[in-house]
């Protein structure tokens, strides 16, 4: 009789319930607690909370609870089920566990709190859990969370592809820029990958969002202009994958021009890729000499960087007319510097001016987004056994979201 006591408190159970038995197994490793409850009660309808007399009880169903002295412990109870006049029979809530749970609300609380510090296979491994278990408590954490999200006011949003496993698979990526959270995930990277978003919106969240930051990625452009008013106002193209496709035309017209020169004998470009694309606070102060020199050289390569170095500058302007001028300027001079990759880039530069330029009123970038990146990264890594892309999609609102995953502790 004392060890039942002694559960009823480690467990926390209180009336109407008690622990009615306790059966240690001590080869497994065990506990198995059977829950009762107090005969004369009347239980709440799951609907609409009525008090209701007992129907019956559904079959005996198990949880997992949190382990005590190091023994796997299982509570088993029937759930009862309550007549409600209004809406029939119904099982109750339980005050333990969320409905179809297979481990009580301070289990799952443990695990999400594990989870979202150690890798999903570190989890398993120490709570003796399954995959399936494991991504069932996230989907669950997951589910419970974007069920609570308020409906904020958000004014910058960040549209994003990320790779999945090794680039043969996308995911688009809709983050908060403001708060730093990921704000919806879906799969692929066209139209219909990002049309789904936009329903998740209220019209006065619509109205209020100021600007999106996206790459030059026409399924995006084709999703925002059909469901943001003003679009054309408030897309602007981001910064850095501009960089990148600047950077990636340098090193095409570098990989001919080292090709042409090594022929010759010549080694000035040999091993200097990733010197066109480092900053100057990467190169120590020798190797920076040396790199200036190459900079300052007739080289076709050194031509195209100050061609990128230059079309960088467009994010420095405060004022759209004193941008157009300099990229008219500039436009000039790279299309008619016969440098093939840097002409298509201009022409790719031209046709998306206008929302290239949209970035000086509204100052966004993906770059916004970089510690949710790095996060989305760390997912990728510690979170092996994805079967399929929704375990993924799970993980990143899982640890992006900045939602409250907590099941709700009685
Ligand atoms: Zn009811």
């Amino acid at each position: 009789m004392q060890d039942h006591q002694l559960y009823q408190q480690i467990l926390g159970i209180t009336a109407p319930w008690r622990v009615e038995n306790v059966e240690l197994q001590l080869n497994e490793g065990e506990v198995h607690v059977y829950l009762g409850h107090e005969s004369q009660t009347l239980w709440k309808c799951p609907e609409c909370e009525a008090l209701c007399p007992l129907h019956d009880h559904d079959s005996e169903r198990s949880w997992r609870h949190l382990d005590t002295c190091q023994y796997r412990t299982i509570l088993h109870a029937a759930p009862p089920r309550a007549r409600c006049p209004v809406h029939g029979v119904r099982v109750v809530r339980l005050p333990w566990a969320e409905p179809h749970s297979r481990f009580t609300a301070l289990f799952e609380r443990l695990a999400i709190d594990w989870l979202k510090a150690a890798s999903q296979k570190a989890v398993a491994d120490r709570l003796g859990l399954s995959w399936d278990e494991v991504h069932g408590i996230m989907d669950r954490a997951v589910k419970r969370g974007l069920a609570r999200r308020e409906q904020e006011m958000i004014a910058y949003l960040g549209v994003d592809e990320k790779s999945f496993r090794k680039g043969h698979k996308y995911l688009t990526v809709v983050n908060d820029l403001s708060r730093g959270r990921v704000l919806y995930v879906a799969e692929d990277r066209k139209q219909s990958s990002l049309d789904g978003f936009w329903s998740t919106l209220t019209k006065e969240q619509l109205e209020w969002i100021e600007g999106v930051a996206l790459d030059m990625w026409a399924p995006y452009e084709q999703s925002i202009r059909a469901h943001l008013p003003k679009a054309e106002e408030k897309m602007v193209f981001d910064k850095f994958h501009v960089a990148k496709h600047l950077s990636e035309a340098v090193d095409k017209v570098r990989r001919t021009e080292n090709k042409e020169l090594l022929e010759e004998g010549d080694e000035r470009l040999k091993g200097t890729k990733f010197d066109w694309l480092k900053g100057r606070d990467k190169f120590d102060l020798a190797a920076w000499r040396a790199f200036c020199q190459l900079r300052r050289s007739n080289l076709r390569t050194a031509r195209a960087w100050a061609l990128s170095e230059q079309a960088m500058k467009l994010w420095t302007f405060s004022y759209e007319r004193a941008a157009h001028k300099h990229f008219n300027w500039w436009y000039r001079w790279a299309t008619r510097s016969r440098l093939k990759p840097m002409i298509d880039k201009a022409k790719m530069l031209i046709s998306h001016l206008p929302n290239i330029l949209t970035y000086l009123k509204h100052g966004i970038t993906n770059a916004t987004s970089e510690s949710i990146n790095s996060k989305i990264q760390w997912v990728k890594y510690t979170a092996r056994g994805f079967r399929n892309c929704d375990n993924f999609k799970n993980a990143i609102y899982f640890h992006c979201g900045g939602l409250d995953l907590l099941p709700r502790s009685t």
